[in-house]
């Protein structure tokens, strides 16, 4: 049995490289994503895709070994060829982020020293470097010293998390759920009704409450719907702001909301997922004001999700959510099982394996520590400020080329379309959308509101810079010209 074992073990040990393979490997990673890197100024926004990643099907898997340069061969041609290209400062559709290098250096550490981070027992200072950056969070969110929450995948986990705590410390059980009234306005984020539906909560009520012509939230009208919706004998219990919405980036009056919340003692989450972070930003409104005012009351909310994989320029895979009472998280998502009798005994700080479904997990904590504190705060409140004033010179240049626009952006998103002497506006649009996107170098979306087509512009990678927005604009321009020869 020795003999087998030991020849078993010969093979199995190629699964540690030699420190020259892993020398050999290193330099080839590290080759190609500085090619990746060196290029990435000029990288296209969007590669109009022909191939559609059809060669991924025929890499089969087998018993042979490859060699790293032919797999990254295979990545760079089936993988980074096509598609949108979320590291590119030509990005500027959804809500792109960029992804600052050091995510990388985290995630590789991370990785290499494979950590765990659910629990305080398995890893103190793992758990309380996820801990401490969640309060940091909270701290810029304005939330108490007792508040905590769970670093997640992205925002849609983030929410869903929230949600399920809500629904628990509202006491929504399944014969409840019928009675029970969830409000927002038709502009959450789709995440929202997915989380909705995941957590059992289908069968509710859902309310879209009215908006204002700046696409926020109607107070008074959802004071009246919950009023109604009380006298009719139903169980009003969650409301679901939005701190910048995606279609765009309108705030909610959150404020009002937290009063209209308290009073009738409902749960109150915001969904900060895009908009949180511009609280690091100092910027001054034409009418005196500052940008921060709009969050004010974010503070008062029970949960948010902020993702740092958008506003903090991470890499994809980093959401986070924030619960003022901890302890209804830890109740919605705890439970103790036999053999991990030895690790419950932490008082000192909670384990993020009892705040989120989640058991073995990402140590992702340190994708976002070490950028944070490798580049200080300061470049990142100046990119966030930047965005915000990118956003307000290109609200006003596009309209001096003759394009109708949405309201003045809150944040860094806006919308805008232009109106052809001749023929369907929407039609007009939605090709002028599809001609930008062929041509690749910015990569834009658009979106329908009240059966209109508009074009977003969504300024949030690191990357972008005036140099994008300039061209930007004068792609715009050629892309008009030449619709408007065709038609
Ligand atoms: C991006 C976004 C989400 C979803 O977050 P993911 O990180 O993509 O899962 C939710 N809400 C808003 C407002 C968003 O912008």
């Amino acid at each position: 049995m020795r003999l087998k074992i030991q020849k078993l073990e010969s093979t199995a040990r190629q699964l540690e490289p030699t420190s020259e393979k892993r020398n050999e490997w290193n330099k080839s990673i590290q080759s190609y994503t500085d090619a990746f890197l060196d290029a990435i100024e000029d990288a296209k926004g969007y590669e109009y895709s022909t191939r559609q990643g059809k060669g991924m099907l025929d890499i089969s898997f087998g018993d042979e070994q490859k060699s790293l340069e032919d797999l990254l061969a295979i990545i760079k041609k089936e993988v980074d060829a096509e598609g949108i290209n979320p590291a590119s400062g030509g990005h500027l559709g959804y809500i792109p982020g960029g992804g600052v290098f050091p995510t990388a250096m985290g995630d590789f550490l991370a990785a290499v020293t494979n950590r765990y981070a659910g629990i305080f027992f398995a890893n103190p200072g793992a758990v309380r470097m996820e801990n401490q950056l969640i309060r940091w969070m909270c701290d810029l969110i304005g939330y108490p010293k007792t508040a905590l929450g769970n670093l997640a995948s992205g925002g849609s986990i983030a929410n869903l998390i929230a949600i399920v705590t809500a629904r628990d410390f509202m006491k929504i059980k399944a014969k409840e759920v019928e009675r029970a009234v969830i409000y927002s306005t038709q502009q959450v984020h789709h995440c929202i009704q997915k989380a909705i539906r995941i957590a059992g909560l289908a069968e509710a009520s859902i309310r879209l409450v009215p908006m204002d012509a700046r696409f926020r939230m109607d107070g008074a009208a959802l004071q009246k719907m919950i009023e109604q919706d009380k006298a009719d004998g139903l169980n009003p219990f969650l409301i679901v702001a939005s701190a910048g919405t995606t279609d765009t980036g309108s705030v909610d009056p959150l404020e009002q909301i937290a009063q209209i919340a308290k009073k009738h003692e409902l749960w109150y989450h915001v969904d900060a997922a895009y908009g949180g972070f511009f609280l690091l930003a100092d910027v001054e409104n034409s009418d005196g004001s500052t940008l921060k005012e709009i969050f004010r009351g974010v503070e008062q909310s029970d949960s948010l999700a902020i993702d740092p994989h958008k506003g903090l320029f991470l890499s994809y895979g980093l959401g986070a959510v924030l619960i003022k009472n901890v302890d209804a998280q830890v109740q919605s998502h705890y439970f103790r099982a036999n053999y991990m009798q030895d690790t419950f005994d932490a008082k000192e700080e909670h384990s993020p394996a009892d705040l989120s479904p989640e058991l073995t997990k990402h140590f992702r904590g340190m994708r976002m520590w070490l950028p944070l504190q490798l580049f200080g705060l300061k470049p990142f409140k100046a990119a966030l400020e930047e965005k915000i004033w990118l956003c307000r010179y290109f609200y006003e240049e596009v309209q001096k080329i003759g394009f109708e626009v949405g309201p003045f952006p809150e944040l860094s998103v806006a919308i805008y379309r232009y109106l052809p002497k001749r023929g369907d506006a929407n039609e007009f649009n939605r090709k002028l959308v599809e001609w930008v996107q062929k041509d690749g170098r910015i990569f834009i979306s658009s979106t329908s509101l009240e059966g209109d087509f508009w074009i977003r512009i969504a300024i949030l990678s690191f990357r972008t810079h005036l140099r994008q927005i300039d061209l930007f604009l004068e792609i715009l321009k050629m892309g008009v010209q030449i619709l408007n020869d065709e038609s």
